[in-house]
């Protein structure tokens, strides 16, 4: 099964669907990568962060061996972490995570968050996560334009194809804008129905800058990290709205709220280890909800984000 792309304005082409690979366990991973190419996922999202970086690298090289894909096939997505934010660092990080993954370009590379902390040595811990070698959240000096300049010379070096940004705001946007020298292809952002973020999307996608939804299932993702706020939301899949199209086209609430962020031309990074809904979270661009059941979905808008830094009770604000 193949996806539909977008033209990122690089010039590259991005897979519409994807799969993530963020809780994705080590011991499995690289199994998992593997079967999902199988299945036909081009585009995969990790990051410095998710720790298993190798082990994807090396489902992906058994699917290469076995003649199932070419690299360039597949379209490999990472992200810089907070710790290597220093101009000096994202160079030599982003060399390592290459090397992790046995691949020698990404084809995007991705601020994770706008926040810049002190640089963690891997030889001491990697990946570093939020606190320094003392167990402390400390700040770091980098400005958002010192680690895009960087970024930049990755593009010049050939390492990364296409450069983004992650959990940035239209603020930060509309600043790293007047000094981008190649403009972000990409913007990640937490986008389901009740953070639908339409102000921010419309404005990406104005500036030609390609959205890329994160946990399109809502408070799914967050209940198993025990986020207080996501376990008294309403299940989405089990939302009168979202079931009763799922009925009526029949397909599940998965698909419906992929189709939902899809049909709105932004791309979505799903992640399953289940391989029936590996299949069927692929499955979501060959039917068509009608304008107003887009927006009937819209609607059930509430503000309501849980990829924030409060939600894991550390000490800083980026929304
Ligand atoms: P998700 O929305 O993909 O949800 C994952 C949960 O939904 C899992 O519990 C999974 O078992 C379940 N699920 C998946 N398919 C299903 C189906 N068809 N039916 C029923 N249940 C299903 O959540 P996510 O992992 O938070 O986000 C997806 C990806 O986005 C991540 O893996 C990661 O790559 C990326 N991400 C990025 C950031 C960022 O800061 N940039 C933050 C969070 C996630």
């Amino acid at each position: 099964m193949s996806t539909s792309l977008i033209k990122l304005n690089s010039g590259y082409d991005m897979p519409q669907v994807g799969f993530g690979l963020w809780k994705v366990n080590n011991d499995t991973c690289a199994d998992q990568v593997y079967e999902a190419i199988k299945a036909g996922y081009r585009l995969f999202d990790g990051a410095c962060d998710y720790g298993n970086e190798v082990e994807a690298g090396q489902g992906v090289a058994r699917a290469i061996k076995e003649g199932i894909v070419t690299r360039s096939d597949l379209f490999i997505v990472s992200k810089l972490w907070n710790s290597f934010h220093d101009g000096e660092r994202v160079e030599p990080i982003a060399r390592k995570q290459l090397a992790d993954w046995g691949i020698d370009y990404f084809d995007l590379y991705i601020v994770h968050f706008p926040v810049s902390l002190t640089y963690v040595d891997p030889e001491v811990r990697y990946p570093p996560g939020w606190e320094n070698a003392e167990g402390k959240v400390e700040l770091g000096k980098a400005t958002i334009q010192e680690t895009w300049t960087a970024m930049e010379g990755l593009v010049d070096k050939g390492l990364a194809r296409s450069i983004g940004i992650s959990n940035f705001s239209a603020q930060l946007l509309l600043d790293l804008l007047r000094y981008a020298r190649i403009r972000p292809a990409t913007l990640q952002i937490e986008h389901h129905p009740y953070l639908t973020q339409e102000r921010l999307v419309a404005f990406a996608k104005r500036e030609g800058i390609a959205v890329t939804a994160y946990s399109s299932f809502g408070p799914l993702s967050f209940i198993e990290l025990n986020v207080k706020h996501a376990e008294g939301a309403q299940p989405l899949f089990e939302h009168e709205a979202i079931k009763s199209l799922a009925e009526k086209y029949g397909k599940t609430p998965a698909q419906v709220l992929l189709r939902w962020a899809t049909q709105r031309g932004i791309a979505v990074i799903p992640k399953s280890n289940n391989p029936k809904r590996l299949v069927e979270n692929l499955d979501v661009v060959g039917f068509d909800l009608k304008e107003e059941e887009i927006e009937a979905i819209s609607a059930l808008d509430r503000g309501l984000r849980f990829n924030d830094p409060h939600s894991y009770d550390l000490p800083i604000t980026i929304f």
